[in-house]
């Protein structure tokens, strides 16, 4: 595929070169099938797009400003880019873009060693100024220019620098930890959107722990996420432990946020501007795993002797975070048992267990009443208005209490009235 592509780029006098992580990953053995393809060329944007559109199913120019053509080529993602010299506006540091005519001045700009290698086009032959290929044997974690001058021109750099180390199994070149460290406050000119979008890939990462207590070093992990600069330490130290734990992005992201507590956590994700629907169900996450380790406890309203309490308070949280998200609930619950010494020792979860059989004795899916208020206002002979509303909610609260009932015995109930007054006649 990228053969085609060359011979056209080479026909047109052009050289074009895969670039970045799509080099580093063939070099891995690691490079996936839908993973996209990155090339770099000393052609500018609307030739790019001339040269690639009778290849290519679909050509996208949303990035053609920054010299970016984005292609659909046999079934594969690619995006060309013009060669860049980037120059950094010193008072925003927002990259000016003007293209360069120099493959090794654009690598010479790239992230990391690793990240800056080439394979030129047709004749694949291997372009690596900076050593990448070496670092990469080494496992080491390294600059083109210094670690001060590139996180300086862009500092989102050094969350890059969290996220490769442990993805790769990397150590940091000697000065770059104490550089990132010197030049954390530097973040603050980084958008917030662009500082949202690399946490979320840090903790996509396998086992991204050694990432995170890079970024709680260096003092970056409060510059990243201002709510948690304002904690202590060791809250900050869990928050880490917690964000790296085993499960899904949305686990960890819950444990980061979770030393905040169900109401900071929701403004912080608001303040990174994650989508509202995201950062309200972080914070319901969080707040129903309160109510998880206070039952676990044997603490909380509603954990009494017997089932019946504890069943009412699954059926809340379940009703509160929805069916779909309690597995993410037992998982982050898990992992904070796991943190502490005494409930890490295998002691199962009272909530958990009550979960589980509630789970196949009835449809925890469906927590609404049986009937409809159409149907409650046809037997009870009541005309649109507030009581129906109130009627439904009796229902409600009566399923969530005491479980599943038939639609007879709802309207049996709704007869009897709230205190057994029959209510028919209003
Ligand atoms: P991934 O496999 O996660 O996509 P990647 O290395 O391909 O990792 P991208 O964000 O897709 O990362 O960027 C592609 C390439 O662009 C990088 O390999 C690197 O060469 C360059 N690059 C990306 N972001 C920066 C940056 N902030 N500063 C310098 N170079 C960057
Ligand atoms: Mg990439």
């Amino acid at each position: 595929m990228v053969d085609e592509l060359a011979a056209a780029f080479a026909d047109a006098g052009h050289r074009l070169y895969l670039v970045g992580g799509v080099v580093r990953d063939l070099m891995l053995g690691s490079l996936t099938t839908h993973d996209d393809i990155d090339l770099t060329t000393d052609a500018h944007p609307p030739r790019i797009k001339d040269l690639v559109a009778p290849l290519a199913t679909d050509v996208w120019s949303q990035g053609e400003r920054f010299g970016t053509i984005g292609a659909r080529v046999e079934g594969r993602a690619v995006e060309i880019t013009t060669h860049r010299a980037e120059a950094y506006d010193p008072a925003s540091r927002k990259p000016v873009v003007s293209f360069g005519h120099s493959i090794v001045d654009d690598l010479s700009r790239r992230d990391f060693t690793i990240n800056a290698m080439a394979v030129s086009l047709p004749d694949r032959e291997l372009l690596d100024p900076y050593g990448g290929a070496a670092d990469l044997a080494a496992r080491r974690l390294r600059t083109p220019l210094s670690p001060a001058e590139s996180f300086g021109d862009d500092p989102l750099r050094m969350l890059r620098a969290a996220r490769f180390l442990p993805r790769f199994d990397l150590d940091p070149e000697p000065g770059l930890e104490a550089a990132a460290a010197e030049l954390a406050p530097r973040l603050s000119i980084v958008s917030v959107e662009r500082v949202r979008d690399e946490l979320e890939r840090l903790l996509a990462v396998s086992e991204p722990a050694r990432g995170l207590a890079f970024l709680h070093r260096t003092g970056l992990l409060g510059r990243a996420v201002p709510a948690l600069a304002a904690l202590g330490e060791a809250a900050r130290a869990e928050a880490c432990e917690l964000a790296a734990a085993p499960g899904p992005s949305r686990v960890r992201r819950a444990g980061l946020l979770g030393p905040l507590g169900p109401e900071g956590a929701g403004p912080a994700l608001a303040a990174l501007r994650y989508p509202n629907a995201e950062a309200e169900a972080t914070g319901r996450l969080l707040s129903a795993l309160s109510t998880v380790l206070a039952a676990d406890a044997g603490r909380g309203a509603g954990v009494g002797p017997g089932d019946g309490p504890l069943d009412e308070m699954v059926r809340r949280v379940v009703d509160q975070v929805g069916l779909d998200a309690m597995a993410d609930l037992e998982t982050l619950a898990a992992n904070v048992a796991a943190l502490s010494p005494v409930r890490g020792s295998g002691v199962g979860s009272r909530f958990f267990d009550c979960f589980h059989r509630l789970a196949a004795q009835e449809d925890l899916a469906d927590l609404d009443p049986p009937v409809d208020g159409r149907r409650v206002m046809e037997e009870l002979g009541l005309t649109p208005g507030p009581a129906v509303g109130q009627a439904l909610d009796r229902l409600r609260q009566h399923r969530l209490a005491a479980g599943p009932m038939t639609a007879d015995e709802a309207l049996a109930l709704l007869r009897a009235g709230p205190d057994g007054r029959i209510v028919t006649d209003e």
